[in-house]
């Protein structure tokens, strides 16, 4: 056997864990650059708690609330500009995974990388200084909380790239639940089956490891109800908003260590270019690809089955049909997608390794007209 795992963030679970552990805020420092989505953080409590927090700290903010869906390389760099205008000696994000990760970003090029090309953000693998960063998901499914990923929208190469470093795992994340109660359903949905993606790509992945897979297990196993609840048509009360934040945060240490596979690298296409929720673009796929996997790996699908409480392949995709809904694609998007997903590192990083025919297939079959 043989692996390596390295998950360096300290994760501050429960109600009111900002105010009960601000101390820790002290460690990144003096001049705190506090990145959010437009209206979110503001409407369910998350940013009152950390400005509060900030404040019995003596530590100065300033709030930039410019983060779009799905973050742009460009808007990173002007976010940078701000940040490093302002003096930041560190990073703070609240929101979904596109204020984590442009926060990751931000943590790179205000720390003194702003000249750097794009083309080196998303190849380096160390940086000369990397600003320290906290996060507060207030959705539960990236997992971007305690990943070294930034996953960033590349106009030029017309897909969603990744930055990749070790310095840029959060030093701090706070998870509160009460702060994902007002989360609509239907980002509750794509959220909850991303993390349900990361679990399973990450079990299954090339890169995966004996923790990673652990993790995987007890993350499908807590979401598997919360999935049927949710496709039931019913509301999650706080412990059932509890439960997915835990599991999304599984589910990110999961693939932190592995990597996603082939699901997210077609996924993106359908993101990039048919503006579908990376959790649902992900969600889509899932049965095709299990199905792509099952005559070489029979038994380990059936684990994962088992573990998110589902009888078959087929069964587990009317929940997500019920959960998330459909995605159709003509066939010239089909082969399209398809020569762009063969070229992701993430298609290595699957097992058996797909080859451009399988990848139509999958994203045919899931994508009817
Ligand atoms: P998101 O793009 O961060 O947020 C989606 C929407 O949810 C926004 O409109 C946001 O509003 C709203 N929202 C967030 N929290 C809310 C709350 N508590 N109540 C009500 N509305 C809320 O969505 P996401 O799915 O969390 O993140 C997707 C991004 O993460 C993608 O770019 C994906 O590629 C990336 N990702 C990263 C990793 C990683 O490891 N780094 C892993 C998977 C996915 P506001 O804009 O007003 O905040
Ligand atoms: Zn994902």
């Amino acid at each position: 056997m043989k692996f390596t795992y390295y998950m360096p963030t300290r994760v501050l679970v429960g109600a009111g864990c900002i105010a009960e552990h601000s101390q820790y805020l002290c460690s990144l420092g003096q001049r705190a650059f506090l990145m959010t989505g437009k209206y979110s953080a503001a409407a369910n409590g998350s940013l009152a708690d950390m400005c509060a927090a900030l404040d019995k700290e003596g530590i100065r903010w300033q709030h930039w609330n410019q983060v779009g869906p799905n973050p742009t390389l460009e808007e990173v760099r002007l976010a940078a500009v701000a940040a490093r205008d302002f003096g930041a000696d560190c990073i703070i994000a609240l929101g979904g995974g596109s204020p984590m990760d442009a926060a990751k970003a931000v943590a790179v090029l205000a720390a003194g990388e702003i000249a750097v090309s794009d083309a080196d953000l998303l190849s380096q693998r160390r940086f000369v200084k990397v600003l320290p960063l906290a996060v507060v998901p207030t959705t539960a499914g990236t997992g971007s909380e305690v990943t070294p990923y930034a996953i960033l929208t590349n106009n030029t190469l017309k897909t969603k790239s990744f930055l990749t470093s070790e310095q840029v795992y959060p030093k701090l994340a706070f998870l509160d639940g009460r702060y994902t109660l007002d989360l609509p359903l239907k980002i509750t949905a794509a959220t909850a089956v991303d993390a349900m993606s990361h679990a399973i790509e990450g079990y299954l992945a090339v890169r995966a490891t004996p923790p990673g897979q652990c993790f995987a297990l007890e993350s499908l196993r807590l979401l598997g109800p919360q999935l049927s609840a949710l496709a039931a048509g019913q509301t999650l009360d706080l412990a059932g908003r509890e439960t997915l934040l835990h599991a999304s945060m599984l589910a990110g240490i999961v693939i932190s260590q592995s990597g996603t596979t082939a699901v997210h690298a077609m996924g993106y296409s359908l993101t990039y270019f048919k503006e579908v929720d990376h959790g649902k673009a992900n969600g889509v796929l899932m049965a095709a690809y299990l199905r792509y996997l099952t005559p070489a790996r029979p038994q380990e699908v059936s684990i994962l089955l088992s573990a998110l409480g589902q009888a078959n392949i087929d069964s587990l995709a009317l929940t997500l049909e019920k959960l998330i809904g459909r995605v159709q694609l003509n066939p010239d998007e089909i082969d399209r997608f398809a020569a762009i997903a063969i070229q992701a590192a993430n298609i290595q990083n699957t097992r058996p390794q797909p080859v451009q025919e399988d990848l139509k297939t999958m994203l045919g079959n899931s994508c009817k007209r």
